[in-house]
């Protein structure tokens, strides 16, 4: 090991940011606890064992034996937590950089495809039209698994900055309503928003608060079957508003709903019902109400259906 390499080692606050992790969760500074917690507690055992035992040699040889074993598990206990944490490192990192380079490819393939169905290079057959409104959807559908995967990477890196400022939930909830409203309709879903009366300003970041009532919207109307109900409500509860969307679909099994929110993770029946998503929304949805100070959380019952919430400061 080089001298740079050494002074790096010993820069614990850079390595721990590196990993993109709590000081508290971080190899290196664990490792620098545990041998002042294994120093501090050989020092008491000696103070003991001279008071107790005759020969002073013996205690000594029992003490530095046991601090050498002490010492050995811990390095390589923080040794083996470095790997774990350098291997996520590196995942975070390689999710990242191809999630960016196939933004490009993903936006071309879309626009090319965009250009073949305008009809600008001559008349489509009905068959033609068909394959390339197909191959536009799933562009599109890799497109926005791409967009999640980098927010992902962004909010896992800290790299997700909040722009604060106070805005209308209100307004919000009646643009992502209109947003949907030609889904909704094509599964002849009702939606409806119940606002308290005199509601006062939400503070946060409309624009990453707008993505989480999409995702609640979006996933109320792909797992509620057609002609079903949903319900928006804002209410107002000492600082917070209360957004909350009830709908009537198809429920989340109660062996499943401990992992609602993890990454990735979709429900059974959703699986059986092969609609597709990514698993990332509420995820990427509940980490942007944490960090605007609110909470987010669910209700639900299989084939009875589910309440999705989430609260937000005001200003006041
Ligand atoms: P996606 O919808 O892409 O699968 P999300 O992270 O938005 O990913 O949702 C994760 C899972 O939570 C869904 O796959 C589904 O199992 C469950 N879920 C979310 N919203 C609802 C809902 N309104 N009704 C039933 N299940 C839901």
């Amino acid at each position: 090991m080089s001298f740079k390499q050494f002074s790096n080692e010993l820069n614990i606050i850079a390595n721990c940011k590196k990993y993109g992790i709590s000081i508290w969760q971080c190899p290196q500074f664990l490792f620098l606890i545990m041998g002042g917690v294994i120093i501090i507690t050989s020092l008491i055992t000696y103070s003991l064992g001279t008071r107790y035992v005759a020969n002073p040699n013996t205690v000594s040889l029992i003490v530095l034996v046991l601090t050498t074993i002490l010492l050995v598990i811990t390095f390589s206990i923080t040794r083996t937590m470095e790997g774990l944490a350098e291997a996520n490192r590196l995942k975070s990192e390689f999710v990242s950089i191809v999630s960016h380079q196939l933004r490009s490819p993903l936006s071309n393939l879309k626009w090319v495809t965009e250009f073949l169905l305008s009809g600008r290079l001559g008349k489509l057959s009905a068959k033609h039209d068909e394959y390339l409104q197909i191959l536009k959807d799933n562009t599109i559908r890799m497109g926005e698994l791409v967009s999640d995967l980098l927010t992902v990477s962004r909010i896992e890196h800290g790299k997700m900055p909040l722009n604060k400022a106070e805005f209308s939930l209100l307004n919000l909830a009646k643009e992502t309503i209109s947003e949907f409203e030609p889904a909704a309709k094509a599964s002849n879903i009702k939606v409806s928003l119940e606002v308290a009366s005199s509601l006062s300003l939400a503070f946060g970041d409309v624009s990453r608060i707008k993505i989480v009532t999409e995702n609640f919207l979006e996933n109320a109307i792909h797992y509620t079957n057609k002609g079903g109900e949903i319900q928006i409500k804002i209410e107002k509860k000492n600082k917070n508003l209360i957004l909350s969307m009830k709908d009537n679909g198809i429920g989340i099994p109660k062996k499943d709903q401990q992992y609602i929110a993890q990454k990735f993770f979709r429900s059974k029946n959703v699986l059986k019902r092969q609609t597709h998503g990514s698993g990332l929304g509420l995820y990427i949805a509940k980490s942007i109400i944490e960090r605007s100070g609110g909470k987010l959380g669910f209700r639900s019952q299989e084939n009875k259906g589910s309440t999705f919430w989430f609260t937000i400061p005001t200003k006041n």
